[in-house]
């Protein structure tokens, strides 16, 4: 369901004592959409599946699975990482609180519950949930690596294509991806994952010199760097040198069949007036299947054909 056209915030329960549920549920449903799931498993298949909760309250003890391994899960997938998890327990005393907060639950609720009290925190959650949801959408920054995220740079991609056309001027541009990253968060986990993304994005960004040059991260793993003013043959060099400074990282990759260390492969593409290329996401594509390319002939590689 789209955000914009449903009016109600969406709550997930998640509680193996149907009572409980049955308590929760009468006193949110007026306010919200409730979504009930009745165990762990549940749970996380109904936090990644839409509609989408805006905030999750999650039963400490279940079987097999307890609440503080769903937190653990929910927070180790990019996809459930940020949604907010109110901890329902009749656990409380301070050493289980703080384990649950340092998991990264936002809050507590015991049990019994009070009804008027679970209102109030689900109110003040789902605000503060709806409104960082608002600003991300409004944001140019990308949250993790703090570079420009792919909002930005597709705006900025269309100023220097008209640039580019007006003066007659190359416009080239570099889709980079790192290598295996996949086998890096199974072997190291989301965490030094996001950690690695991090120090990748800072080393592309002291890479880049031009002050019309952008590095933005364009999604999960892939970044994308504008080059105005920028010929094949200059950016083929800018991009070989990126791919050296992310290789001079010396990031471990037990899991990479490469090198042992983090590695990019980067597609290279160039609007000029020798190229038929006439729309500023035609550029984007042919970097892209450079990219594809550069993975195909091995990986680690600068491409441009
Ligand atoms: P290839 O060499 O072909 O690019 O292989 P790959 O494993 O890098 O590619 P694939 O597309 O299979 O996997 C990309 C991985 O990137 C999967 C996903 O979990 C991870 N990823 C995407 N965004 C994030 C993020 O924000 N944080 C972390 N830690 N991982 C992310
Ligand atoms: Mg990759
Ligand atoms: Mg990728």
């Amino acid at each position: 369901m789209d955000k914009k056209i449903r009016n109600k915030p969406i709550i997930l329960v998640v509680d193996d004592a149907p009572v409980n549920v049955k308590v929760l549920t009468a006193a949110l449903r007026q306010d919200y959409i409730i979504k009930v799931a009745v165990n762990g498993l549940d749970a996380l298949a109904s936090a990644k599946s839409e509609p989408y909760p805006d905030l999750i309250l999650l039963d400490v003890m279940m079987p097999e699975m307890d609440g503080y391994e769903v937190l653990r899960l929910l927070k180790e997938n990019p996809a459930t990482s940020r949604i907010p998890v109110i901890f329902v327990t009749a656990k409380a005393s301070a050493i289980d609180e703080e384990a649950g907060l340092n998991l990264g639950a936002i809050d507590y609720i015991t049990k019994p519950i009070s009804i008027p009290v679970t209102r109030a925190r689900v109110r003040n959650h789902v605000a503060l949930k709806l409104q960082a949801d608002l600003l991300e959408e409004l944001s140019l920054i990308d949250p993790l690596t703090q570079i420009p995220n792919r909002r930005q740079m597709d705006e900025n991609l269309e100023n220097e294509w008209k640039k580019a056309l007006r003066s007659g001027k190359p416009l080239s541009i570099l889709m980079i991806d790192i290598d295996y990253f996949k086998g890096y968060n199974d072997h190291y986990g989301h965490g030094a994952g996001d950690e690695c993304l991090c120090r990748v994005a800072e080393a592309l960004s002291n890479g880049v010199s031009r002050s019309g040059d952008m590095v933005a991260r364009y999604g999960g793993e892939e970044f994308a760097v504008i080059l105005p003013e920028t010929d094949l043959q200059s950016a083929l060099l800018i991009a070989e040198r990126l791919r050296q400074l992310v290789l001079g990282l010396n990031l471990p990759h037990a899991a990479s069949r490469l090198e042992m260390r983090v590695t990019v492969s980067i597609g290279c593409a160039t609007m000029d007036s020798a190229t038929g290329i006439t729309k500023a996401a035609e550029l984007l594509q042919k970097a892209d299947s450079m990219l594809y390319q550069a993975k195909k002939m091995g990986r680690n590689q600068v491409y441009a054909g």
